[in-house]
């Protein structure tokens, strides 16, 4: 889960309320629909794999659910899930309580995704910054899943073809599901989108 803007915004706030109160706060944090999420969703769409969300009978209720597959995709904030990146910045203030509440987090997370593999589930996490920042997620999240069950006949192989974005791997007739520019995707060529008939 990322945190929301409306929690970047509060985050300053929680020192300042009591312990009931800020308990009542944080339990909304877990924001859905956040943009990375939305960016991982849409990515995935775009390249025909279809999936569930929020799945809520599964440890840690993952983001992306693909039950045939038995994969489970979570989009983890940062900063609430520690990831150790420069996102992943320490409160000033209150630190023994951002302590706790961090390593309970983190916790969670590694019980959760150790039910899932003892379950059979094989276990996939985003990260915010890599949603933003890593041109190779997308490429390493279709590696993972294996090729889309309903994606275009050209998308998986056609990597070399000319009007296939290099790093997301889709065809022409698409839009780049990581809506990053043709220069970062590696792809210097991309052809203006055709309309789909
Ligand atoms: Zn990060």
């Amino acid at each position: 889960m990322v945190a929301s803007s409306l929690w970047i915004r509060l985050r300053s706030m929680v020192d300042t309320l009591t312990p009931a109160q800020r308990s009542a706060l944080m339990s909304r944090i877990r924001g859905v629909d956040t943009k990375p999420e939305l960016a991982v969703r849409r990515a995935l769409h775009a390249q025909g794999y279809r999936y569930r969300i929020h799945s809520r009978g599964l440890p840690g209720r993952p983001d992306v659910v693909f039950t045939k597959r038995r994969i489970a995709v979570f989009v983890h904030g940062c900063f609430w899930h520690r990831h150790g990146c420069a996102k992943t910045s320490d409160p000033k203030s209150h630190v023994e309580f951002w302590q706790t509440k961090f390593e309970s987090n983190v916790e969670r997370d590694h019980r959760n995704q150790a039910l899932l593999i003892r379950d059979g589930w094989r276990v996939f996490v985003a990260w915010e910054c890599e949603v933003e920042k890593d041109e190779t997620l997308f490429g390493r999240l279709a590696d993972f899943l294996g090729p889309p069950r309903l994606s275009e006949p050209a998308t998986r192989q056609s990597g070399r073809r000319r009007g296939v974005h290099a790093t997301c791997n889709t065809a022409p007739s698409t839009t780049c599901p990581t809506r990053t520019s043709s220069a970062r995707c590696g792809w210097r060529r991309w052809p203006r989108h055709r309309a789909r008939t």
